[in-house]
Order: C-alpha cells, then structure tokens, then sequence
C-alpha cells in the first residue's frame, strides 16, 4: 500500500477550531509531525499509536530544518503510512504548504491539503472585526513583513487600495514596519488591532493607531504569535476589551 501524505491546518490553536475533516485525516494516519503553532490539547486525539514527531520549537532543538522535515515525510510515506504534517492555521497561508506539496509530489509521493482557519480570521472573529465590512473595505490582504530575502510587500499600493490589511510576522520589527507604513501613506490615526494568540482561550488584544503603535505593543507586552490588522474596519470591532486602550479608544 502507498503512504500519502496530508497537509492539515489545524486552526489557529485551539482545538475546538479544527475542521471535522481535519480531525477526521488526522485520526486515520499513522505518523503526526507537528509544527510549534498547533495547540497542545489537539495532540489528545491522536490514537493510540500514533506517532508524534514535533518538529517545531518547541519539539526540542531551535528549530527542525525543513530539508530534515520533508524528508522525514518522504520516507514515512514511502514506508506505506499516512503521515499528518499538521500545521497552525491554514498550510497554504505563509505555512510553505505549497513548497512541501511541490516537493513531495515531484517525488511521486500522494498529497492532499486539508484547510483551516488561518490567523488573521480568528482574529477577525475574536474581535467581533468584520474584515471586508461593506462600505469600508473592498477586501482584505494577508501579507508578512518577514520575508527570507528582506523585501516588502508594495506598501504604497496597498495604502492607496482601501483594503483591510493583515500582517503576519510583524511583532519582531514593529516599529519600523509602522514607520514603513505611514512613509508609504498609510494615515498615522488609521486604527490598528493587534491580535495575540487569536482564537485560544489565552487571546489578548490590543487597538492602536499605526502612529502609536509601537508604543503601544511595548506598553503591553504584546508578543509573537500575533497579527497586526490595519484598517477602518477596526473602528467597527465588537469587542474592544483592553482597559488601557478602552479610555482613548472610542469606537465609531
Ligand atoms: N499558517 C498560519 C500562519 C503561519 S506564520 C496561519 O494560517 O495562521 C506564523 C505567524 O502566524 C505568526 O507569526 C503570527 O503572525 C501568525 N499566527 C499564527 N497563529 C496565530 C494566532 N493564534 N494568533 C495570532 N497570530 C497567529
């Protein structure tokens, strides 16, 4: 019997946010290799038997390298199981789910993708943020600041394209991605929410402006895994629930 591999989004981090589908893959496959953003509580599924290989962080070393990564899913496959390559949120939003398809299948190794809420939704929802609000936003952009090469998303197309914007990877460096933006004409009042651990019980949250918003993480000790949205849409979040921000913050 051939293996196959899946490519499996396991939500944003809690469990409750799997797909069916998700559960449903993950408990017929016979080896897990698990990324450092899917949540710890997801692991209680696994069937007896199952082996887990955490390759992320937290799995021990600084990080496993992704060379090792394909090749363990290779030769699990190879070897006649099905392998679980779970990863946080969606495998194909900045999760080098492409990459790993890509790669698997110019080996003739069986792939399958199963979707999963990515980060920047489960913010939307934790925040009652409607992220394409009709009337304020004609869309919404997912981009990273983080790039391997150093280059920037087109900044100033994007302030000019009344899109909601999210940014993934952007905590490190937040000050000179909010300098980046108001240099490219983003507003410095333009609201902006930053999301920490969106939809997992530990959620934080905070609402800027991009003018204030280094500022702001600094003061809150808001750190990575979180997203940064940007956009008017932000004055129309639901749920505004941090104290400091709640007396400067008035939302529309
Ligand atoms: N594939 C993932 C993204 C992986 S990149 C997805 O679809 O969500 C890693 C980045 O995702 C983090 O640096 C952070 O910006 C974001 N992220 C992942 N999980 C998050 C969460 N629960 N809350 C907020 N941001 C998260």
């Amino acid at each position: 019997m051939n293996g196959k591999v899946w490519l499996v989004g396991a939500g944003p981090g809690d469990a409750e946010l799997l797909t069916l589908k998700a559960l449903r893959v993950i408990q017929a496959c016979d080896v897990w290799l698990v990324d450092d953003l899917v949540g710890r509580d997801i692991l209680e599924f696994a069937r007896p038997g199952t082996r887990i290989v955490e390759v992320g962080k937290r799995g021990g070393c600084k990080s496993t390298p992704q060379d090792f990564i394909l090749r363990l899913m290779a030769r699990y496959a190879r070897q006649g199981r099905q392998v679980a390559r779970l990863k946080g949120g969606d495998p194909f939003i900045f999760g080098r789910g492409g990459e790993e398809w890509a790669w698997l299948a110019e080996r003739g190794i069986e792939v399958e993708a199963v979707g999963g809420i990515t980060a920047a939704f489960a913010a939307g929802t934790d925040l009652g943020l409607p992220l394409t609000h009709r009337g304020v936003a004609r869309g919404v952009a997912l981009v990273t600041a983080h790039t391997m090469d150093g280059s920037r998303p087109d900044w100033q197309g994007l302030a000019a394209a009344n899109l909601t914007v999210v940014c993934y990877m952007g905590m490190s460096n937040v000050d000179v991605l909010a300098d980046e933006l108001m240099a490219a004409g983003f507003a410095p009042e333009l609201p902006v929410a930053v999301v920490h651990r969106a939809g997992c019980a530990d959620q934080r949250h905070i609402v800027s402006s991009l003018h204030t918003l280094a500022a702001d993480v600094a003061s809150s000790g808001l750190a990575s895994p979180a997203v940064i949205v940007l956009g008017e849409v932000v004055r129309h979040a639901c749920v505004v629930n941090t104290p400091a921000t709640a007396a400067r913050w008035q939302v529309a």
